[in-house]
């Protein structure tokens, strides 16, 4: 009762220090009240969808949950969260695979940014600010219909334009134009103490720095202006089948495509391999089909795919990304996609003959007779002809530009089946696996990992060394000058 007659006449901060959680719960409820901040209110339908993670095996229960309309209402709903010493968390789309947008555990101020969700498009200067709330379909899609343009993003249609372009955002056109993040020519931030400002490499420079790459940590981004292109036409989207039958045929696939991307892949080919029960070799090539065949038959060869066991067809932009979304660009609210899956990363820049034969015996030993739904993605992201290394290492706090693959490790149950849980004793599958391409390594090998592939088995320290490498400590230094009191944490985030 106390805390609710202080939060009323605005004397919170200093005097709630001792309160419990749930006095300082009922104190931010109270407090985004009287700021009029709209919220859904625990227990209502609309709370109990919006907490609902894409992976269902990640759930987390936050102390209040507001779906601000204006940027007032966010520095209200971050001044809230501060004066009452409750976290705030930034969520857009909901995907991180941590529920990361959740929090990442129980008892945050979660901010829904879907209202922020805009795409103003400046054709002539080829640009677009678009609000973080936003998923990659209905971007793509306003993008495309008011002028032909595009931004570098993700495959998944359900992902959020703010996890996904804080760290990272690598798709079917990054080897051309980069990842998410290196289009990002500002962004409007409200930070730790509720002001608001705008960071790029002229304005908050260091700010800017660390949003791409780290940004949950560093404030809640309203919105970003990009530098857009024009969206390519008759692109040649391809896949083959690929049935390798022996660990050694495996490492001869891996090895070969390995070399490709490492020194012949241009900026304009962009592809990947999956390995799962079925085996697809796939990707967007934007050039000529009689230059696309060149490029690929001798790769091909090598890599011991029948050329002649495959799809090969023209498409349009959007139709490109239709190609490799599982389902319609645009999407609807409220959002009801889910898995319930595990899953780990690793950003190799090289991998040793010795590493592909560990990762191929594994496979052949372990994977294949594994019956859950697990797959292991190859992202050809990196190499001497793409635009995402030849970014220079430092010059955003993105720590993977040397990355030639960036290898996704999933192992899900029914696609999500409602009510499917994923037992924690199949975890040792894919750390397993991740181990034994380790042991394989040379010594010291510090492989890098992805956060927007956020592994919930990492202890803090080993994300903080894994997610930022070289950068963690810059990171750290920045974080204490715009979140001194670190009101933006979570359990794998900068300074956590
Ligand atoms: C089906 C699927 C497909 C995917 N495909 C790709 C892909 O092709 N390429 C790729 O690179 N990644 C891909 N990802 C990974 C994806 O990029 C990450 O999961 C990403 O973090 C999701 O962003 P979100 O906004 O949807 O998630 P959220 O859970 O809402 O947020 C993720 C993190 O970002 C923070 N955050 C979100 N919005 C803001 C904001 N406005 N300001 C500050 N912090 C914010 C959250 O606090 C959280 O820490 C995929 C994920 C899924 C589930």
């Amino acid at each position: 009762m106390f805390v609710f007659l202080l939060a009323s006449f605005g004397l919170l901060s200093a005097s709630i220090t001792n309160a419990t959680p749930l006095e300082n719960r009922a104190a931010v409820d109270t407090c985004l009240s009287d700021k009029k901040v709209p919220v859904f209110a625990s227990g209502s339908a609309d709370y109990t969808q919006a907490i609902r993670p894409f992976n269902l095996r990640v759930t987390f229960k936050p102390a209040a949950y507001a779906v601000p309309k204006t940027v007032a209402d966010v520095q209200n709903a971050v001044a809230c969260g501060a004066a009452n010493s409750v976290l705030v968390t930034a969520k857009s789309g909901g995907h991180s695979y941590a529920s990361h947008g959740l929090g990442g555990e129980d008892g945050h101020l979660i901010v829904d940014m879907r209202n922020f969700n805009t795409v103003t498009v400046d054709a002539v200067a080829h640009t677009a600010v678009i609000g973080t709330g936003g998923r990659l379909g209905n971007i793509a899609t306003s993008l495309y219909s008011q002028s032909k343009q595009a931004i570098s993003h993700g495959t998944c249609p359900g992902v959020g334009l703010g996890g996904l372009s804080l760290h990272g955002g690598y798709g079917l056109i990054s080897r051309k134009y980069g990842l998410t993040l290196d289009n990002i020519l500002s962004a409007e931030v409200v930070l730790a103490n509720s002001t608001v400002v705008n960071a790029s490499t002229t304005e908050n420079s260091d700010l800017f720095w660390a949003l791409r790459g780290a940004g949950a940590a560093f404030g809640i981004v309203t919105n970003f202006k990009f530098k857009t292109f024009t969206a390519p036409e008759n692109n040649i989207v391809f896949q083959y089948s690929v049935s390798p039958s022996s660990a050694a045929g495996l490492s001869t696939a891996l090895n070969a495509l390995q070399d490709f991307t490492r020194n012949t892949q241009p900026p304009e080919l962009n592809m990947r391999l999956f390995l799962s029960g079925f085996t697809t070799f796939s990707g967007v090539y934007y050039g000529s089909r009689a230059d696309f065949d060149k490029l690929m038959n001798p790769l091909l060869t090598k890599m011991g795919i029948s050329n002649g066991f495959g799809s090969i067809t023209t498409n349009s932009w959007l139709n490109t990304l239709t190609s490799f979304s599982n389902g319609a660009l645009v999407q609807t609210s409220p959002y009801a996609t889910y898995e319930t899956f595990f899953s780990k990363s690793l950003m190799p820049e090289y991998l040793t003959p010795a590493a592909i034969d560990a990762l191929s015996t594994y496979w052949y030993n372990n994977a294949r007779t594994n019956s859950r739904s697990w797959y292991l993605l190859f992202d050809c992201h990196g190499g001497t002809q793409s635009a995402i290394t030849n970014v220079s290492a430092d010059a955003t706090a993105y720590a993977h530009r040397n990355a030639t693959f960036k290898m996704q490790f999933y192992d899900r149950v029914s696609n999500g089946y409602p009510g499917s849980t994923y037992d924690p004793s199949w975890m040792p599958f894919l750390n397993g696996w991740i181990d034994k391409i380790t042991a394989a390594s040379p010594a010291g090998t510090n492989f890098g990992m992805y956060i927007n592939y956020a592994d919930t088995s990492l202890s803090k320290d080993d994300a903080h060394k894994h997610y930022w490498l070289g950068h963690y400590d810059r990171l750290v230094s920045i974080k204490g000058a715009y979140d001194p009191k670190r009101v933006f944490e979570g359990p794998q985030l900068v300074g956590s």
